[in-house]
Parts: C-alpha cells; sequence; structure tokens
C-alpha cells in the first residue's frame, strides 16, 4: 500500500501534531505516581476522590499547555494538505477533547477536523487499546486497514496495531520499532513527501 492512496488518517496530537512539552516525569512525581507506572492507569486504581482530585490538577495542568501548544514541523502543511484532498481526518490522544481543540486551535488547525473525529482519553479507553480507531472506522464506515494511525510513541503504534490500520512513526531521529510502524518519517515534512 502507498501512503497516497490513504484517505481516512488519525493522529496522535502532542509530540506529532504539535511540539512535545509535557514533562511527564514532573507530573508524577507532583501526583505521587511512581516514574514507571502509566499516568491514566495509575490514576484510575485510586480511591474515588483522590482519582478526580488528581484528575482535576492534571486537567489544569494540560490547559496551559494546550494554550500554549506551537506546531511541529510541517505538521500544519501536512493536516491542509490532507483536508484539501478531501481526506477524513481524526485525533485520537490521551490529552482531554477539550485541550485537544484548545491545542488545535492554538496552532491553526482546528478547522481540519470535525468535533466528533477528535477522541480524548474520556470519548474512549486510552491507547494503546483500539477502542478509538475502531470506534472511527466505524463512525467513517470503512475498514482499518484503509486508515492510517500517525503518532510519535510507541502507544500509537500499538494502538494501530490492535486495531489493524496502518501505522506511521513521526518525530524519531529512527525508526525504534520496525516491528509496529509500517512507515516512518522525520517529522511532518518528511511525511508530507511520502503523500
Ligand atoms: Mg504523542
Amino acid at each position: 500500500m502507498s501512503l497516497a492512496r490513504v484517505r481516512h488518517w488519525v493522529f496522535d496530537l502532542d509530540g506529532t501534531l504539535t511540539v512535545a512539552v509535557h514533562d511527564f516525569a514532573a507530573i508524577r512525581r507532583h501526583l505521587e505516581i511512581p516514574q514507571e507506572a502509566d499516568i491514566l492507569d495509575h490514576l484510575a486504581t485510586l480511591p474515588a476522590e483522590e482519582s478526580h482530585a488528581k484528575h482535576a490538577w492534571l486537567l489544569e495542568h494540560e490547559r496551559a499547555l494546550a494554550v500554549a501548544s506551537t506546531a511541529a514541523p510541517g505538521a500544519v502543511e501536512l493536516v491542509r494538505e490532507l483536508a484539501e484532498r478531501g481526506h477524513r481526518l481524526g485525533i485520537l490522544t490521551r490529552n482531554a477533547r477539550e485541550l485537544a481543540h484548545i491545542s488545535l486551535q492554538a496552532i491553526g488547525i482546528a478547522d481540519c477536523f470535525q468535533a466528533d473525529d477528535v477522541l480524548g482519553r474520556d470519548e474512549a479507553v486510552h491507547k494503546p487499546d483500539p477502542a478509538g480507531l475502531l470506534h472511527l472506522a466505524d463512525a467513517w464506515g470503512v475498514r482499518q486497514p484503509e486508515m492510517v494511525m500517525v503518532g510519535d510513541h510507541r502507544m500509537d503504534l500499538l494502538a494501530g496495531r490492535a486495531a489493524g490500520t496502518a501505522t506511521v512513526l513521526v518525530n524519531q531521529p529512527e525508526n525504534l520499532w520496525p516491528e509496529l510502524a509500517d512507515w516512518h518519517a522525520l517529522d511532518c515534512k518528511h511525511l508530507r513527501e511520502l503523500i
């Protein structure tokens, strides 16, 4: 398959379309989460009140980051080009949907995504679970092999593999997970050359 033929694209947000700014080690320290633990999984194990309070802190911390989002190299041009070709575009992020909208607005491409096609951690079980991709495949009426999941992290690729979509790793200097990534692009500029 050639990426030029793919008409249904799902992107991770932080570190993929925006410059990665989350200091996850600091977040874990602040929320007293073990450094090796998955933040969202860990919060889900806490008593309701503590989990709620820590989620609230996380949301406000991430809101400040979202407002100050900057576009990753070539991301705006890539997304605009795909949208101009009439392709269907979605976001699957472990961030909150509300904050994803703020980030997309901050970098000037919010109009390229239908609101329902932006899935955050409250709309679908978070990556590496494939639920979000399966939801979009269903909503778009497309088979998963005709979709591609683009991300900068192993979890994005695992979600794609589990859902049966094609996968692209971006914004990493080399292909760290060749068994999980169908394509590797240094950044979105490079990825645009492949479409
Ligand atoms: Mg990411």
